[in-house]
């Protein structure tokens, strides 16, 4: 699965964080980013419901 996360978009909720801390972590000013080197078969349904739950829709999935 590939794994998006438009920081352009992101206003910092943290809701995918706190979610899927596996994939997902918050920057020093408190944005979103993709954990680097995260799993690579990351637990599907925390982060369909990170990208669910992200208020912004800032989170993309793609199945390869
Ligand atoms: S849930 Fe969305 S808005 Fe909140 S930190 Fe994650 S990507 Fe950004």
């Amino acid at each position: 699965m590939r794994i998006s996360l438009d920081t352009d978009v992101c206003i910092g909720a943290g809701q995918c964080a706190l979610l899927s801390p596996d994939v997902f972590t918050q920057d020093d000013d408190g944005f979103g980013t993709v954990v680097p080197g995260h799993p690579d078969e990351p637990e599907g349904p925390l982060v369909r419901e990170a990208a669910r739950a992200c208020p912004v829709g800032a989170i993309t999935l793609a199945e390869p």
